[in-house]
Formats: C-alpha cells, sequence, structure tokens
C-alpha cells in the first residue's frame, strides 16, 4: 500500500491556514500543523483533525519569525510524518501604519513572518523533495503581492516579495518534479481582517458593517468575502498531479480586486 502524502502547512491554526489543513485532511494527507497559539489550543486542533478525518497530525509552536525554530519545525514533523509532499507556507501577520510611523519591530517581524519564513522552509524542505523527485510549494500571497494599498507598506513589501521568491524556486526546481505556486486571495474573512473591522470601525465612528460594506469590500466588485474553503480547494489543486506543468504563477482568488 502506498504511504500516504504529508502536507505541512505554516500557521495552519486559524482562517485560511485551518481551512486548508482540513481540506488536506479530508482529502486523506497527514498534516503539519503549527500556530502561535498556546500548547493546550494546538492540541485541540489536532485532536479535532485526528478524529475528524483519521489522518496523522504532528503540531508545533514554532515561531516563524525565528529560523532555529522553523528548523525545528521542519525536522521534528518530517520525523514524525516522513518525507514532506506538500509545504504551504501560509503564516501572516499585518499591520497597518503611514510607513514614516511604522514601528521598526512590527516592519522586522511582517518581513520575516510574511517573507522569510518561505525562504527558510523551502530551503529546509527542497532537498528531500528534490530526493523524491516530487514536491509542492504553494505561498498563501495576497491581492496585496500584485498591487498596493496605503498604510501597508510592510506587509505589501513581503507578499510583491514572496511572488518573485516563488517564480525564483520555480526556475530552480522545475526539472525536479518540484512545483512553486503563490495564492492572492482578496479579503477573506478570518480574524487577521476581524482586527482591521474592529480597529477602522473604532477610528471612523461607523458601524462594522458599514466598515465591511464601504471600505473593507470597496476594492472586491462582487462585494462578498472570499470563503476559507474556495482558498483551500485551489491549494488542493496545485497540490494534485493533475497540476505538475503549473508553475511559477499567481493564482488571484479575490472576486475581481486586481481586475480593476
Ligand atoms: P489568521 O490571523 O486567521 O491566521 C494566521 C495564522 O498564522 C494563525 O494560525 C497564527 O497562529 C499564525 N501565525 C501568526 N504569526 C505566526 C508566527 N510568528 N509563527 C507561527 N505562526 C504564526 O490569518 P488569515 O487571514 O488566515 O491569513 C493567513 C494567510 O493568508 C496570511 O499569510 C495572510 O497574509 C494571507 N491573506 C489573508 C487574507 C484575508 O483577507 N484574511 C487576504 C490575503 C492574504
Amino acid at each position: 500500500m502506498s504511504r500516504r502524502k504529508v502536507a505541512l502547512i505554516t500557521g495552519s491554526t486559524s482562517g485560511i491556514g485551518l481551512g486548508i489543513a482540513k481540506e488536506f485532511a479530508s482529502n486523506g494527507y497527514d498534516i503539519g500543523l503549527n500556530g502561535l497559539d498556546n500548547a493546550q489550543d494546538i492540541q485541540e486542533i489536532e485532536h479535532g483533525i485526528k478524529e475528524d478525518f483519521g489522518v496523522q497530525v504532528f503540531s508545533s509552536g514554532a515561531d516563524m519569525s525565528k529560523p532555529r525554530e522553523i528548523e525545528r519545525f521542519a525536522g521534528d514533523a518530517g520525523d514524525a510524518l516522513g518525507e514532506v509532499d506538500v509545504l504551504i507556507n501560509n503564516a501572516g501577520v499585518q499591520h497597518v501604519s503611514p510607513v514614516e510611523h511604522f514601528p521598526i519591530d512590527k516592519w522586522d517581524l511582517i518581513l520575516a513572518v510574511n517573507l522569510s519564513s518561505a525562504f527558510h522552509m523551502s530551503r529546509l524542505l527542497i532537498p528531500s523533495m528534490r530526493n523524491q523527485g516530487f514536491g509542492r510549494i504553494i505561498n498563501i500571497a495576497s491581492a496585496h503581492g500584485l498591487v498596493a494599498s496605503v498604510n501597508k507598506s510592510a506587509y505589501v513589501a513581503a507578499k510583491h516579495g514572496l511572488i518573485g521568491f516563488t517564480k525564483t524556486i520555480a526556475l530552480e526546481v522545475a526539472e525536479s518534479g518540484i512545483t512553486c505556486n503563490a495564492i492572492c486571495p482578496g479579503w477573506v474573512e478570518t480574524p487577521l481582517v476581524k482586527t482591521q473591522v474592529e480597529t477602522l470601525s473604532r477610528e471612523k465612528s461607523i458601524s462594522q458593517t458599514e466598515v465591511i460594506r464601504n471600505l473593507i469590500l470597496e476594492r472586491q466588485p462582487t462585494r462578498k468575502f472570499v470563503q476559507v474553503n474556495e482558498i483551500a480547494a485551489l491549494a488542493l489543486f496545485l497540490a494534485s498531479e493533475q497540476a505538475s506543468s503549473i508553475t511559477g504563477s499567481s493564482y488571484s482568488v479575490d472576486g475581481g480586486w486586481t481586475a480593476h
């Protein structure tokens, strides 16, 4: 019997990453789960996925802003689950501020989590993917990897960087059975966005419903949030054998945002 495939997903205890972890688990993948939550919360998510889908799950609270912890996650997950077939670089954080007031520690954190962690995870896992002649690297970028918004200098820089990184890796591994692609979501209703809605509602003294309609979804012609399961379904396809000729590409799932 062939072994089950293994998918590692950074930042997978919430939002898009958790949705992707469940989609892959429901399709028989063993899962490497990661997030910055406390140990008990991560273990609860781990047990939930094991129970619901009957797959193996390895979980880790490794901080994706710290190269040593990233090395530990990649190593321990490989020991626990076996060779990694799919790497999904999803962990991401946001901070909104005009550039001249942008806190230096927030700039460094956003670049480390949203961009450098993809470099570290990729450099650590590509050797074993090359050995097995198969690998899928999927970077969760953003519409902000393709276009900019005011006050998001670090996030936009990191996500544009992630798309450049995606193309470079695709070229480097092109003959090894490994593909590397990016998904660029528009607004997806997750805790990351909820925080921004709450802040804008406070700052502008308008209701959260008005924030969502007039400020958040103003960019998104469908005027609807993208759903987590839509992102997860595309990731699953990009991980499949049928997607072996798709590499170096960025896929917008943004309700028409970047068609403007
Ligand atoms: P979320 O806040 O719901 O989840 C973020 C996850 O990353 C959590 O599991 C959190 O624990 C983890 N995380 C944060 N910092 C970490 C760190 N230092 N180390 C390890 N894990 C860390 O966010 P989300 O909306 O699901 O976003 C996931 C990805 O999708 C991010 O890269 C984000 O930029 C991208 N994205 C989100 C949207 C959106 O509208 N929600 C749109 C475009 C792109």
